[in-house]
């Protein structure tokens, strides 16, 4: 029996998590190898060993996908800027990739656009054909789908929707700019707003208190868990989500999409940040049919994006091609 199974792997700076199985159910054997920042060939090494282990007798890798953050050329097959991944910056992916599994057809791609394409194949996404989505970590990330395909952009720096400019004299963000959708739906840009708010003169004891305690352990979660019973803790999401629903609504207006998927691990908050973005949102959006397109939370947790590279590794070998996008 000769069994083509697909493989997606999503690169972190800490892990690669992996998804094996048939095409129409990639998840069949999930989990993760460390990641090796300063080399790929180590990384995906320890990732074809991993793989090997997991193969069922006469199972083969048909189709791989790789997925990573960072400025994903996916024509040269190259990583370009990667902040997570120093020692990545610059490799040949694409070789790496097909040195690790050379029968299989692969597919590289950046992160967020993964995540998209598993939650528009397998989750929150599922029969849409324009769709958003907004990851919200530490940073925020963005991908674009338009009529089936990711959007890339000519130079592969499409979708960087976290560096949506709101407000020029806004807070710092990351990238050196001011005022990004990063500086306040990132868990980053959150967790500074708290502060900022606890050593106000008027901030509440609860936020106070929580922000003494947890100290730099302090997380988007202890804040959304005192939401409940804190208005200035519920104030900063509400804050965070109309920020998020002005960034949603100017995307609305430009691509009138199917839906806008909202994942990361911010987005945990649910309804705390879902119903200021949606309200604020709206209010921005001129065709009023496209005020009620759905806001919706992603399905896949942490999983979407090997599930994603899995499908667009699947989808290259269903193409009849095994070359990099
Ligand atoms: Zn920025």
């Amino acid at each position: 029996m000769n069994r083509s199974l697909t493989l997606g792997a999503d690169v972190g700076g800490t892990y690669v998590k992996y998804a094996l199985g048939d095409d129409g159910e990639p998840g069949r054997w999930t989990g993760e190898v460390a990641s090796d920042p300063a080399s790929p060939a180590i990384t995906l090494g320890r990732l074809a060993a991993r793989i090997a282990e997991l193969l069922p007798p006469g199972g083969r890798v048909g189709a791989a996908g790789l997925a990573c953050a960072g400025i994903v050329d996916v024509e040269a097959g190259r990583l370009g800027r990667a902040p997570n991944l120093p020692g990545w910056e610059g490799a040949d992916l694409a070789g790496q990739l097909r040195a690790a599994f050379p029968d299989a057809a692969i597919a590289l791609s950046n992160d967020v656009n993964a995540a998209l394409a598993g939650e528009a194949r397998f989750g929150a996404g599922r029969g849409g054909r324009d769709l958003v989505m907004l990851a919200l970590g530490t940073g925020v990330g963005g991908a674009v789908m338009i009529e089936g395909r990711l959007l890339v952009g000519h130079r592969f720096g499409a979708g960087e929707v976290g560096h949506m400019i709101l407000d020029p004299v806004g807070p710092l963000c990351g990238c050196g700019n001011r005022g990004c959708l990063e500086a306040y739906a990132g868990s980053r840009g959150l967790l500074a707003a708290a502060r900022r708010r606890a050593a106000a003169p008027d901030g509440s004891p609860g936020l106070r208190a929580l922000v003494a305690a947890r100290g730099e352990t302090l997380t988007t979660r202890d804040l959304a868990d005192l939401a409940a019973r804190d208005p200035d803790a519920a104030a900063l999401f509400r804050e965070a989500g109309e920020r998020l629903g002005q960034a949603v609504g100017n995307l609305l207006n430009v691509l009138d999409p199917d839906l806008v998927i909202i994942g990361g691990g911010v987005a945990a908050a649910g309804e705390l940040l879902l119903g200021p973005c949606r309200v604020t949102a709206a209010a921005i959006v001129l065709c009023e049919a496209a005020r009620a397109t759905p806001i919706v939370p992603a399905q896949l947790g942490s999983a979407a994006a090997a599930l994603g590279a899995a499908h667009l590794a699947a989808a290259r070998l269903a193409g009849g091609t095994r070359e990099t996008p």
